[in-house]
This record gives structure tokens, C-alpha cells and sequence, in this order.
């Protein structure tokens, strides 16, 4: 079998276990939040050394059984992706760019000592799961199924070394739409004392440790009022990095400007199409170091025209005030920009089906 877009084989030997106890669907879409509903079933694959990937099933989703020893415990060897399903008019189900989350899970897996998947069997899962959970992909406008993979490892051991069993799952969450009533400017923070990841380190994977050593920042900018951390880099503390789960952009006098993939961040998925798209539509784009300084300089000459951050989450989040020190950037008025709102509108279209896939992106 192929997959939708035809680019994929299907060859994997999926066993099914259906649910004998299906859960209510939340009645109510417009109070989904995010990520603690979970849909009936699960998909879940193990690893052992010597024998590779086996036993791919989809099973009820329930809690699991692991080692109080399982290595994943103690020392983090975990990597995980996020990604979404979305209903389109026609009541038909689709992906944004799917394959790319699991390139990236390769890659996250790599830095991590975790053995590598087959993407094709990764798609193969997650159609599957997907089909029989269809039910829960959600009809209201910008809700989504929020989908998780992830791997860890599960050897019962204490000594500091890769793990020689893994799982590999996929669960999945009903989530709602990010912003209620369209897009809304959020208030970032720009973080001086702690940092998040350093070149060398596995800045640029999805694994559990990043996001432990940012949630101090997260903590501080709450106490401040502010929603989200901007890092900035952990050598020199002025090169701009990402936001807590964003990449950012800004609009510098009509030219867009994002950091350099250097290491230290994610290289985001509606980061690279959003570059994508904005070359497409003629605009200068750079990917280069730099610095919160030439930023604010750009502020205090007015040619600071937006600020935005790209994520799956949200898809484009417009920054409004951007807090660096004692300097508060007030930017474009609070209002959303005109590359912001594009980008946005052109994106989430796509991905629900209301605009035609020109870039090949759906799945
Ligand atoms: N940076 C971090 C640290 C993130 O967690 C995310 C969310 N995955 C992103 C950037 C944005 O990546 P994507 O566009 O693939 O969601």
C-alpha cells in the first residue's frame, strides 16, 4: 500500500487491538485546551538490540508498565515530535508536511544514541492510528488532533549508557484552536541569566531535556507577566536563539530576518515554510546570527516592522511587547503585521483544506 500523497510505502505489519471500552468524545469543542484528553488507542513498537524495530500494534490507550530503573528515568534518553491532523470542509482528514517531523525525530534520534526508523513505517503508523481514531479529529474551526511521538529507553539499569530497549509511541490528544477569535499579539521576555542549549549540546533535538532546563525562564518571564522566553545564545548571551517552543522572525525595513540553524535550535517546520513561502512571494529573507542589540537598534531607528513566532502550536504568533532588560519594544503597535497575518492565513488554509496546496505540503 501507498500512502495519500503516493511518496510512501506502506509495508509494515501492524497488529490491532481495538478498544472494547470506547471513551465519550468531548461534547463541547471550544473548551479542548491542550493535551490532557486522549483519544481510545495508541500506537507502540519496541526495540531491542540485536533484534531491531518489532511488534508494531495499535492497542488501547492506557497506562503503561516500565521499570522503576528504566533508564529514561534517570538519565532522559527520550526524544519526541509534535504534530497535528486537520478536519477540512469535506470531512476528510489530512497532515502538514508529516515526513518531516519524522526526518526530524531521525535526527533528534541520532544526537541521542537512539536507534534509527523507517520514516515510511512512522507515516504507516500514524495514518493507521489516525484511522481509527478518526472520531476524534475535531470539526470546529482551528481545533486539531494534536499528535506525540516519542521514544525512550526502557532497560532496567543505572549505568550511564544508550539503551538497548526502546519504545517507540504514538499518542494522540484532541486539542483546541489556539486563538479563539484570530490571531492575537503574545509578550515575550528575552532571557539574560539562564539559558536553554548550547552548540555541542542537543539544542536541536525534541527531547525532554531542553525543555527541563528552560522551564526556570518560563517560570521567570510568568512572574513578570510575560507569556513566552526569548533565549538568547549560552556563549556570549547576545545572539538571538528561539522563543520556549517557537522559532522567531522579524521584519527589519521589509527584509525578514531569522537566526542561523547553528545547533542550539530546533529547526521548526512552519519555520522552514515560512521561509519558503516568504521567498516565494519575492521578499528578502536571511537566516543569519543576531544579535538582541541589533534589534533594539532597529526598534529605536522605527525600522523594526514585526516581530512573529512560527510553531506548530500556534502556527504564527505576532509579538506584541518584547522585553529586553529594562527596555520594553512595543512592537507595530501591538497590531498584526501584514507578513504575520499572510503567513498565517496561508498556512492554517492549507492545513484545513480551505486553500489550495500549492507547495505540496499536505499529506
Ligand atoms: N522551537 C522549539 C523549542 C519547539 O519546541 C518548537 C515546537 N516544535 C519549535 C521551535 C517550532 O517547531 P515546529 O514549527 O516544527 O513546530
Amino acid at each position: 500500500r501507498k500512502s495519500l500523497s503516493g511518496r510512501n510505502v506502506f509495508t509494515m505489519e501492524i497488529k490491532i487491538e481495538k478498544t472494547k471500552t470506547p471513551k465519550a468524545k468531548p461534547v463541547d469543542e471550544t473548551k479542548l485546551g491542550f493535551g490532557h484528553i486522549f483519544t481510545d488507542h495508541m500506537f507502540v513498537m519496541e526495540y531491542d538490540t540485536g533484534k531491531g524495530w518489532h511488534d508494531a500494534r495499535i492497542v488501547p490507550y492506557g497506562d503503561i508498565s516500565i521499570s522503576p530503573a528504566a533508564m529514561v528515568l534517570h538519565y532522559g534518553q527520550e526524544i519526541f515530535e509534535g504534530m497535528k491532523a486537520y478536519r477540512t470542509p469535506d470531512g476528510s482528514i489530512q497532515f502538514f508536511r508529516p515526513e518531516e517531523n519524522f526526518k526530524r525525530m531521525n535526527i533528534s534520534a541520532e544526537r541521542l544514541v537512539i536507534p534509527q526508523l523507517n520514516v515510511d513505517d512512522c507515516l504507516q503508523a500514524l495514518h493507521e492510528l489516525v484511522k481509527i481514531d478518526a472520531d476524534w479529529v475535531p470539526h470546529t474551526d482551528g481545533a486539531s488532533l494534536y499528535i506525540r511521538p516519542f521514544i525512550f529507553a526502557a532497560d532496567p539499569f543505572l549505568g550511564v549508557r544508550p539503551g538497548d530497549k526502546y519504545y517507540f509511541m504514538i499518542i494522540m490528544s484532541p486539542s483546541g484552536a489556539y486563538y479563539a477569535s484570530g490571531l492575537d499579539p503574545v509578550n515575550i521576555y528575552v532571557e539574560t541569566n539562564y539559558v536553554r542549549a548550547v552548540r555541542g549540546g542537543m539544542g536541536f533535538t525534541k527531547t525532554g531535556g531542553n525543555y527541563a532546563a528552560s522551564l526556570i525562564g518560563q517560570d521567570e518571564a510568568h512572574k513578570q507577566n510575560y507569556s513566552q522566553v526569548l533565549w538568547l545564545d549560552g556563549v556570549e548571551r547576545k545572539y538571538i536563539e528561539e522563543v520556549g517552543a517557537m522559532n522567531i522572525f522579524f521584519v527589519i525595513d521589509g527584509e525578514v530576518v531569522t537566526p542561523a540553524l547553528q545547533g542550539s535550535i530546533l529547526s521548526g517546520i512552519t519555520r522552514k515554510s515560512s521561509i519558503e513561502l516568504c521567498k516565494k512571494w519575492g521578499l528578502k529573507v536571511s537566516e543569519k546570527r543576531i544579535t538582541i542589540q541589533e534589534i533594539a537598534d532597529a526598534y529605536d531607528a522605527g525600522k523594526l516592522n514585526e516581530v512573529f513566532g512560527t510553531g506548530t502550536a500556534a502556527v504564527i504568533s505576532p509579538v506584541g511587547h518584547l522585553k529586553w532588560g529594562d527596555k520594553v519594544m512595543l512592537i507595530n503597535n501591538n497590531k498584526i503585521g501584514p507578513i504575520s497575518q499572510r503567513l498565517y492565513d496561508t498556512m492554517t488554509g492549507m492545513q484545513y483544506g480551505k486553500l489550495p496546496d500549492e507547495m505540496g505540503w499536505i499529506e
